[in-house]
């Protein structure tokens, strides 16, 4: 997975190292991994979801930080069978949007109507991540 990191995860991180509260850097390093983790589910991710065949099993590797990721990693594996990539959409943004609007997970947005849960997170911009859709808001 390559991270490049950004500006407010950067300054998440260095919040937590800069803090006077903690007596062991194991203290430390478990709440930077755990706020990372938190930081990432703001994030949209990608799988490589792979089977050998209608009616196999379907496994899943990932996750990844773009689609061409996916297909770099898919042309080393070489499975052969049928595979795709798969957008992991932000589980932070859903959630923020359930917390701000109630909003139910089967409500569209009104620009696209294509489902809220396909958006980005709105700190990230709010775009769209269903193929070929242009809009680029998240409308409440
Ligand atoms: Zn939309
Ligand atoms: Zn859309």
């Amino acid at each position: 997975m390559k991270i490049t990191p950004r500006k407010n995860e950067v300054a998440a991180v260095v919040q937590l190292l800069e803090s006077d509260g903690y007596d062991s850097a194991e203290a430390l390093a478990k709440d930077v991994i755990k706020r990372v983790a938190e930081l990432f589910a703001d994030r949209e991710f990608y799988a490589f979801v792979h089977r050998f065949g209608p009616g196999q099993l379907q496994i899943a590797w990932g996750p990844f930080t773009s689609d061409a990721e996916v297909v770099k990693f898919a042309n080393k594996a070489k499975l052969g069978g049928e595979a795709m990539s798969l957008k992991l959409c932000s589980t932070g943004a859903f959630l923020a949007r359930l917390g701000k609007n109630q909003i139910a997970p089967s409500e569209r947005c009104a620009t696209c109507n294509h489902p809220h849960g396909a958006h980005e997170h709105p700190t990230f911009g709010g775009r769209c991540a269903v193929r070929g859709c242009a809009c680029k808001q998240d409308v409440k």
